[in-house]
């Protein structure tokens, strides 16, 4: 469990002779340490779970579904409010169970599209009250893939939903590759696509998710911190239109390499 952003740095330093093992763990390694000094892990955590640094967001991953749902195209502030509303009306699945669909698209209608995300939510429980007993912690097994494809077979959880659950929910090594992560890692990585990274390409996806994957111990809370880290790297600063002049880890990022090398060249060839 991760109380302090003190704790977040001495979880990184007990896998250091992982990390030693490769050319992309160590870049991964300074990249993190680097990326921890500028951002606090513990005030950019926003979905309750069981691990979460907060006590008052400690909560059974059947939230962190719920939120993970209510999070989907709308923003982060609008997000947390529609959760804690959601919070504060339903304090169990059986609570939604015995509710209807118009009254929870009321209690969670800040979040936007809400008849949809009522929809789902209603679904989703009556899935899991049919299939786990009512208790969602029974879809996990010791498997990442195989509870992988348990969530993939409930109501509205596609693909990035699911790794969300592993990694927080869950606490299992399974990194989310959301579209900050995306981007952020192809630059770094210098992957082909880097200048024009295409986030409905499941291919880039996938490629991304495993050179991630490989490049970190198989220890969730390390997956939590790394995700979280390269996530505000691409939120605040390795945007679209990336800001290169106020990176701190231009030396660690292969596109950035490239793109000085053609700039170099094209003014000696003035
Ligand atoms: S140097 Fe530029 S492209 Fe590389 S991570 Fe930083 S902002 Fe992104």
């Amino acid at each position: 469990m991760i109380n302090s952003d003190e704790d977040v740095k001495n979880i990184i330093e007990k896998e250091r002779d992982f990390f030693n093992k490769s050319k992309d763990a160590k870049k991964i390694l300074t990249i993190i340490l680097r990326l921890c000094e500028k951002y606090s892990f513990v005030k950019n955590q926003t979905y309750p779970r069981p691990s979460h640094p907060l006590e008052e967001k400690r909560k059974d991953p059947y939230y962190t579904l719920i939120a993970i749902i209510l999070s989907l195209r709308t923003t982060l502030e609008n997000e947390t409010r529609a959760v804690q509303n959601f919070m504060n009306r339903y304090k169990s699945i059986e609570d939604v169970l015995n509710s209807n669909e118009s009254e929870l698209a009321e209690v969670i209608k800040i979040a936007g599209m809400p008849q949809k995300k009522a929809n789902t939510i209603i679904k989703l429980s009556q899935y899991i009250q049919q299939y786990y007993n009512g208790d969602i912690w029974n879809a996990k097994t010791d498997s990442v893939q195989e509870t992988r494809e348990r969530l993939l077979n409930m109501p509205g959880v596609g693909e990035k939903s699911a790794d969300c659950m592993l990694e927080l929910g869950f606490d299992m090594p399974s990194m989310v590759v959301d579209i900050n992560v995306f981007r952020t890692a192809s630059r770094i990585f210098g992957e082909k696509w880097a200048n024009n990274p295409d986030f409905s390409n499941k291919k880039q996806i996938k490629s991304i998710k495993d050179r991630l994957e490989n490049s970190l111990p198989r220890d969730y809370l390390t997956y939590q911190i790394a995700h979280t880290m390269i996530l505000l790297q691409g939120k605040h600063i390795c945007k679209s239109k990336c800001k290169c002049e106020n990176c701190f880890i231009t030396d660690c990022c292969d596109f950035y390499r490239e793109k000085n090398k053609e700039e170099k060249q094209e003014e000696l060839e003035l």
